[in-house]
């Protein structure tokens, strides 16, 4: 499978955040099968170790590939219930709000098919039809049972929340950033958090990249301090098999690559867990329900279109290269 992991490294030249008269520090680290830049405006770098800990924490506890991860017990239960860590109970029933706000959209039970198509051990396939029908009972997040810290899922579903960890991964380190009275910039693949403000009081700029070269950007998005901007799109991972190109970002409706007509979703929010699970949402939904979707959900978007269209909501500010 092709990772243009370059998506977000450009995100990160994103800095319009960390423009060069800012002093900051930067760690750049591999974590949740992604590159990733903690930047913080000060030369106090003890915060990033911290971020980068609770990275990997998080990565450890929701992982589908750690057998040792609460989601992965919890994929193994053939229909039992499980214990998890508190925060995975909390993390798994925000998951379902998401999907019930997106009518399924985002649906973290789509992990059989994620599996069919082998995103996660890159042994890539193309399933047959059949195969994938079969498939699609086991999708429905409305199955997924949770009291207290117990969970249970029906044998034969899965969860996946790579949709929206590193959106959540991304809001801790966030906290913690708060919690050391620091400002900077956190761009964990495709998930850009901002926090505080910048040094010298400019808004934070985000760039856009074009999905049709990783090297270039379409433009770039002003957010003020503590907004997410998270893109979704079908250019980050894929692979290709005679001459047809299948993407990650699966349809829960038919367990296949989302057949969309935008090839990549920014969604801007206060909650990088939320504009990561939406960003996918919006794309499943595709041009012309993503608008009014965003605009539902209450939050702002930019849509790029295959044709090269853009389309943003109301209140976003972009500035097109
Ligand atoms: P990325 O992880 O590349 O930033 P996304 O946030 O869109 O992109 O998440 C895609 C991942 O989430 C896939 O690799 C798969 O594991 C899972 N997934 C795919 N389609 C969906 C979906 N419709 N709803 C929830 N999770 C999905
Ligand atoms: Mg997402």
């Amino acid at each position: 499978m092709k990772r243009v992991l370059l998506i977000l490294l450009c995100a990160v030249c994103l800095f319009a955040g960390c423009t060069k008269q800012a002093p900051h520090t930067t760690k750049e680290l591999f974590a949740m099968d992604t590159v990733m830049h903690l930047t913080v405006y000060s030369q106090e770098d003890g915060v990033l170790k911290q971020g980068e800990e609770e990275i990997r924490r998080l990565e450890k506890l929701l992982s589908v590939t750690n057998e040792n991860s609460d989601i992965a017990r919890l994929n193994q239960s053939k229909g039992q219930w499980v214990t998890v860590a508190e925060e995975t109970a909390r993390l798994l029933t925000l998951a379902k709000d998401y999907a019930k706000q997106t009518e399924g959209r985002f649906d973290p039970t789509v992990y059989p098919a994620v599996q069919a198509w082998g995103f996660t051990t890159d042994q890539n396939r193309v399933p047959l039809k059949e195969e994938l029908e079969g498939l699609l009972p086991l999708v429905d997040y409305n199955q997924i049972e949770i009291k207290g810290t117990q969970v249970r899922l029906p044998k034969g579903m899965g969860v996946d929340l790579g949709a929206i960890a590193k959106g959540y991964a991304a809001d801790k380190v966030k906290g913690l950033y708060e919690t050391a009275g620091v400002s900077g910039i956190l761009s964990l693949g495709g998930n850009v958090l901002t926090v505080g403000q910048k040094p010298d009081g400019t808004p934070f700029s985000v760039a856009i990249q074009d999905p049709a070269n990783a090297a270039d950007t379409l433009g770039v998005l002003t957010v003020t301090g503590g907004q997410a901007a998270v893109t979704s799109g079908d250019y980050q991972r894929y692979f290709e098999q005679n001459g047809m190109r299948y993407h990650h970002i699966l349809d829960p409706k038919t367990a296949a690559p989302a057949i969309s007509d935008l090839t990549s979703v920014t969604v801007i929010a206060n909650s990088a867990a939320k504009a990561d699970a939406y960003a996918t949402a919006l794309f499943v939904a595709g041009k012309e329900k993503a608008l009014s979707l965003a605009e539902t959900l209450n939050v702002q978007a930019v849509l790029v279109a295959k044709d090269g269209q853009i389309l943003c909501t109301d209140k976003v500010q972009f500035t097109p290269s």
